[in-house]
């Protein structure tokens, strides 16, 4: 049986894409086989396709780090033909073939069913970065950040885990503060329910200053650098400030004295090796708490050939909200 995907392979200079077919032998290993319905756009899957970040280990490789589709074929007890499932993370597009294709193999324990109100096209418009705004949440949930507690920050705003982390939080009864670079879009984060907008140049500066005014509850941060040194220091006493992104980069140039002198908690988000019991928690959550409109309204869908140019196009926020791959268009 042949299927269609793309296919990142070595060239003279840095890597190329191609659409190509392959068939059943080229699954690779795992006990279950989907029938792939969609993939995603990630921040992830651009630095994959464009050879930044090293984040294809191994060549030729099918990217995507994400999937959403049907049961296929299943050695596994606990998958049967026909189960709807998701996959973010894990070494999807990293180690193992991933998304970008209209059938995968996998290991089952990377497989989360879909909650019965969660269609495979919603799950990819979730995607890594919205089960991120997810995790994220239950994060500053986990630290005692409630509606009541203040403001909560977002930064990144208009990207995707950024958007889906509003959406989220307002739903909760957050006051949300939207951080962005594009203040034009303005319109755009209110739609989500942010309640303000604020300029992300005032948070990306290196500050003189190690603790500044106490201003946010909690945070939820794609941006690292500088930016993260700042929200940690104008967060309030007990604050909780879930940090998953490095747009801004890697580098964290601040003080310990948010943490020893107003108890901030600095709480890390992964979601590539989430164990399976979050997973299936955090879909429950985003099944209830997720205003499916919303998720729509901030989603476009391109098509399998479109994959790579527009992963490409994701760096310095290129993408607004989510993107989703119908790897059958
Ligand atoms: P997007 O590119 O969609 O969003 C990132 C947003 O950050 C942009 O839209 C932009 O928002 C803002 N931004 C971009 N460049 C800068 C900069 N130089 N300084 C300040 N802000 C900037 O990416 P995702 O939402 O998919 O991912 C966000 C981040 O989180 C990425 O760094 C990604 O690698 C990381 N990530 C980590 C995960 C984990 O498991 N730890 C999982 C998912 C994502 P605006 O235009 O509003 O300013």
């Amino acid at each position: 049986m042949t299927f269609k995907a793309i296919l990142v392979s070595k060239a003279d200079a840095g890597l190329k894409t191609d659409l190509v077919t392959l068939s059943d032998p080229d699954l690779g290993d795992g006990d279950v086989t989907v029938a792939v319905e969609y993939s995603t756009i990630n921040y992830k899957d651009g630095l994959a396709i464009s050879g930044r970040g090293n984040i294809i280990q191994t060549f030729p490789l099918v990217p995507g780090i994400d999937l959403a589709g049907t049961v296929e074929a299943s050695a596994s007890a606990d998958f049967k033909p026909g189960d709807r499932v998701v996959i973010h993370g894990w070494g999807l597009g990293a180690t193992h073939h991933g998304g970008f294709s209209q059938r995968a193999r996998v290991p089952a324990r990377w497989l989360t069913r879909l909650p019965s109100n969660v269609s495979t096209w919603q799950a990819a418009a979730i995607g890594t970065a919205g089960f991120t705004a997810m995790l994220s949440v239950l994060a500053l949930e986990h630290n005692g950040v409630t509606p009541a507690s203040g403001d909560i920050l977002v930064t990144g705003a208009n990207g995707g885990a950024g958007s889906v982390a509003i959406a989220i939080l307002s739903g909760l009864g957050y006051r949300v503060v939207a951080s962005t670079g594009r203040l034009n879009e303005a319109e755009y984060l209110k739609s989500l329910g942010a309640a303000e907008i604020i300029d992300r140049r005032t948070l990306s500066e290196p500050s003189p200053q190690p603790i500044q005014p106490a201003r946010w509850a909690g945070a939820i941060d794609s941006v690292g650098s500088h930016t993260l040194v700042n929200v940690l220091a104008q967060t309030q006493y007990g604050g909780a400030v879930a940090s998953f992104g490095l747009a801004q980069g890697t580098d964290l140039p601040g003080t310990v004295l948010p943490f020893i002198g107003r108890s901030v908690t600095l709480a890390g988000v992964d979601s590539v090796n989430a164990p399976p019991a979050k997973r299936d928690r955090a879909y429950q959550r985003l099944a209830t708490d997720l205003d499916f409109g919303k998720l729509e309204a901030m989603t476009k869908t391109v098509g399998l050939a479109e994959a790579p140019e527009s992963a490409r196009s994701i760096f310095g926020g290129g993408i607004q909200g989510r993107v989703v791959v119908d790897v059958n268009a």
